[in-house]
């Protein structure tokens, strides 16, 4: 049969994977680190179980597919369930609120919190399902690089739809149109940050992103994050898929227009005598590192590579030594300044003294995750990418300012009850993915044109080579770089 490599086992790696061996290819997954994943991996301390990166699971369909596409039962490999509550919220001024999943029930929360009419969510969250079904087939599920994409009935639906997208105004300003109260313009213009952008730059057509959340639903794999990858590696194992861990792809031999071999090291050692002759390739590597480190001497997509790159992300993972009931899975603690806080990551490179901190903690679903009497945080603080600033001392600062406003929030000095503690900066991120500059998400969406500068999922130069992930299109997150795989895979034609 012919044969594939794919190099790095990130989410959108191992699907491609078990794509491609229901299409009958014998498939090898080359993965620098000794762990699969990527940014969906995890770890334990001291008796807490900790998700690395990801925490919020949307679209878990697209996982169910895979199982289905290679005519297995999802359930005995992977399982979850859909949460009645999204996320609590909690404003330095004592104002908490909580959005439920029951539309209903958030409205009635709005209302009676905020004082905001229930009118203005229902139109708000009718707005993001419009949003999402103009945008869905024509960005989401084809290569936006290929002449069909462009003319049939979806392509036309689409046209016809377009001011409604709101392409021409930001998404601060049409939140600010929509909501009359600031902390819901503010809990609205959150949503930019799970593409990594800046609600103040970012496009009105970003408001589709709560329709994941609030319409479709937010999920809690059983097994907690880690439980996607894990079950998704054992279904490509069970279908054959070869997988090759501490051993890192250096190089692509091309002759031509195609990629004739991979040359790898395992351990930092020649893996082979000689570049591996694949049918085809596919990278789940940093589009720009592909491009930089893999293939130095080939034409380079400079205008895609130097597009400016998302937001990255600190992170602590602490071993907490008590429990707090009025914590969820999902919490936000929101800064006073919200643009303040945009500004001095996206103009100023660095980090706000009154960050929005994000913490999770799966032991509130997962007991088994942190000891008795003990949470497992996971705190997410939206950081800028890599330029090479001073992180030591911007992690130090930083580490203050949260500890000082969850314990003025929590009403206890929370710097004591840490029993263990890791850092991920994005200088790690960046070392332990190869993503550029440590973004968690690729290329920003900060102007309109983002969606068209995103490499397409297959290459312009060299006929068997294909890309995926969240540096390429249609972008970053989990459902994305699923959804990156099946469009590049879906050019494969079956072995
Ligand atoms: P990556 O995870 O980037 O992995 C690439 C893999 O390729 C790595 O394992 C790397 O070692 C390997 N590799 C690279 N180069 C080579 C080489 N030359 N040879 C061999 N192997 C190589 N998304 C969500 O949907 N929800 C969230 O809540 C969320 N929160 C996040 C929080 C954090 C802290 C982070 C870091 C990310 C978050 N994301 C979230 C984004 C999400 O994690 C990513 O978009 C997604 O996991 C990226 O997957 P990927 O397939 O692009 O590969």
């Amino acid at each position: 049969s012919r044969t594939a490599a794919i190099i790095g086992s990130g989410i959108a790696g191992i699907a491609a994977a078990i794509r491609l061996s229901v299409k009958g290819f014998q498939v090898d997954v080359f993965e620098a680190n000794a762990y699969p994943g990527g940014k969906l991996s995890g770890f334990t301390q001291d008796g807490f179980r900790f998700d690395a990166g990801p925490s919020l699971f949307t679209l878990p369909q697209l996982v169910d597919e895979l199982f289905q596409l290679a005519g297995r039962d999802p359930k005995p490999y992977f399982d979850y369930i859909r949460l009645d509550e999204t996320c609590r919220y909690f404003w330095d001024d004592g104002t908490r609120l909580t959005a439920w999943a029951d539309r209903q029930a958030f409205a009635r929360e709005v209302e009676t919190v905020l004082g905001e009419s229930a009118s203005h969510l229902v139109a708000h969250l009718e707005d993001s399902a419009t949003k999402y079904r103009i945008t869905e087939k024509l960005f989401l599920h084809r290569s936006l690089h290929k002449l069909s994409t462009w003319c049939n009935r979806d392509a036309l639906f689409g046209y016809l739809n377009l001011p409604k997208l709101e392409v021409f105004k930001t998404m601060n300003r049409a939140n600010e149109q929509r909501f009359q109260h600031p902390k819901l313009v503010q809990l609205f213009n959150r949503y930019a940050t799970y593409n990594g952008s800046d609600p103040y730059q970012t496009p009105a057509t970003l408001n589709i992103i709560p329709h994941l959340e609030y319409n479709i639903g937010a999920f809690f794999p059983k097994d907690g994050m880690i439980g996607i990858t894990n079950s998704l590696v054992q279904l490509a194992k069970d279908l054959g898929v070869r997988f090759h861990f501490n051993t890192r792809v250096t190089e692509l031999r091309t002759t031509g227009n195609r990629v004739v071999g991979v040359v790898t090291q395992t351990n930092g050692q020649d893996a082979s005598p000689a570049p591996l002759p694949y049918d085809l390739v596919i990278s789940n590597m940093d589009i720009v590192s592909t491009f930089r480190r893999l293939l130095p001497n080939a034409r380079q997509p400079e205008r895609i590579l130097r597009q400016p790159k998302s937001s990255s992300g600190l992170i602590f993972y602490w071993g907490i030594s008590q429990t707090f009931p009025e914590l969820g899975l999902h919490n936000i603690f929101f800064s006073q300044d919200y643009r303040a806080e945009f500004d001095a990551m996206f103009r100023q490179q660095t980090l706000s003294d009154d960050p929005t901190v994000y913490l999770n903690i799966t032991s509130k679903h997962k007991p088994d995750d942190a000891p008795a009497n003990g949470e497992n945080w996971f705190l997410l603080i939206n950081a800028p990418n890599n330029s090479g600033q001073d992180w030591d001392n911007l992690i130090a600062r930083t580490r203050r300012n949260v500890i000082r406003k969850l314990s003025q929030q929590l009403g206890v000095d929370i710097a004591p009850l840490i029993v263990c503690e890791s850092v991920l900066d994005p200088r790690s991120i960046e070392s332990r993915t190869s993503s550029a500059q440590g973004a968690l998400y690729g290329n920003s969406s900060n102007n309109r044109f983002a969606a068209f500068l995103r490499h397409a999922n297959f290459s312009h130069q060299f006929q068997n080579l294909y890309f995926v992930g969240g540096s390429v299109h249609p972008g970053g997150g989990i459902p994305l770089c699923l959804l990156s795989a099946k469009i590049a895979t879906d050019l494969i034609a079956d072995a």
